[in-house]
């Protein structure tokens, strides 16, 4: 017997978006082919993909892709991320479906157009909704296959998030962080606003945000796993990175680097308010009571982000500043151009050239 895997050979169409959705290593790929599999197998008229967004107590909902019957689905990375987006209130349907935990909000609008909403639950919180918008209802057999799409983008969301955490700690990794970096800096060199993904802080327009990056080294955290065992040291890496999770606000993104080592990018408009908020994380560490070895300190070297330099570069210079707090008594945050600007830190060559990336 022969199989026919010539690539002319017509394929399923669900065969085949299954196959596309679960081909790309990126979310926004995988919203941009979940529409394009919604769009053609059920005949909608307008599918979006949507950010539910908490910020305090307040739900809100974003768009962040689209595809309509006249256009290929594309992103909408055009808003202003520092918005929000529509508060939740604006969708009661949707607001009883996820209070409650439900799968669906059906709402009917005055033109008899009907509004389907599908919440990607994982776990017991949904951060992404599909939204189908679509002149008349559904059969049974196409509500099947749009289930079926559901779970495949819903399985495939789940193996993406795992891909982009570290198994320890549950912080973003290495490799995310490469890839959120190299992002970041090609946005802003295009002439767009250097904005980290999903940030929800509200800003005053005469207010200029900036990107700070930050390398922490937990000190001495050898003589733990010495004193203590490889066991007791992981458990306090999990304790810190719970700390950081506490002491940085939401829209700032904190990635375990490697070893007993984390970065965070984060936004503020001034050095002082950087490293208010840095230090903040550095207090909130030298008190917190761990169990038996009871006291740890963090050391901190940080930068601000230039869209003109390499990767390499903002990351040596947070290195020059994090091994300066190393050699000058550790538990402390040091800002590399203000040890530059007095003179306690000379600049080097770097091969920016040289991808370690
Ligand atoms: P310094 O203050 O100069 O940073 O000293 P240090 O002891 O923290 O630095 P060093 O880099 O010499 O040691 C880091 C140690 O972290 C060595 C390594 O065994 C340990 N380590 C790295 N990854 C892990 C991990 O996942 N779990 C545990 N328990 N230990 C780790
Ligand atoms: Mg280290
Ligand atoms: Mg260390």
């Amino acid at each position: 017997m022969r199989v026919n895997l010539d690539k002319n050979w017509t394929m399923d169409p669900l065969l085949r978006h299954m196959v596309d959705m679960t081909g790309h290593r990126d979310h926004a790929m995988l919203d941009l082919s979940v529409l394009s599999a919604v769009q053609e197998l059920a005949h909608a008229a307008q599918t979006r993909v949507l950010t539910i967004v908490p910020v305090r107590d307040q739900i809100f909902i974003r768009p962040r892709a689209i595809m309509t019957v006249e256009k290929p689905a594309r992103l909408e990375d055009g808003l202003d991320s520092n918005q929000p987006g529509e508060a939740i209130a604006q969708f009661p349907e949707l607001k009883a479906c996820l209070d409650s935990h439900e799968e669906c909000a059906i709402h009917l609008g005055q033109d008899r157009t009907l509004t389907l909403w599908l919440p990607i639950w994982l776990k017991e919180k949904a951060h992404t909704c599909l939204e189908i918008v679509n002149p008349t209802p559904y059969n049974e057999q196409t509500q099947q296959v749009i289930a079926g799409i559901v779970g495949v983008y819903r399985n495939y969301q789940n193996l993406l998030d795992y891909s982009e955490r570290d198994s320890l700690t549950g912080l973003l990794n290495r490799k995310t962080f490469d890839d959120r970096l190299a992002k970041m800096l090609s946005a802003s060199t295009s002439g767009d606003d250097v904005a980290l993904p999903e940030t929800q802080e509200r800003r005053c327009a005469d207010e200029v945000q900036k990107q700070w990056l930050a390398v922490i080294d937990v000190d001495h955290f050898k003589k733990v796993n010495d004193r203590f065992g490889h066991l007791y040291g992981d458990e306090v890496l999990i304790l810190i990175a719970n700390l950081m999770q506490s002491s940085f606000r939401s829209q700032d993104r904190i990635f375990r680097f490697g070893g007993e080592e984390f970065v965070v990018l984060l936004r503020s408009s001034t050095l002082d308010q950087a490293r208010k908020i840095i230090e903040r994380f550095r207090l909130n560490v030298e008190n917190y009571p761990f169990p038996q070895v009871e006291r740890i300190t963090v050391s901190v070297g940080f930068v601000d982000i230039s869209a003109f330099e390499s990767p390499v570069v903002i990351l040596g210079h947070a290195d020059q500043a994090l091994y300066y707090a190393k050699s000058h008594g550790r538990n402390m945050t040091c800002h590399y151009a203000e040890l530059l600007d007095d003179g306690n830190l000379q600049t080097t060559e770097t091969n920016a050239t040289v991808e370690f990336f």
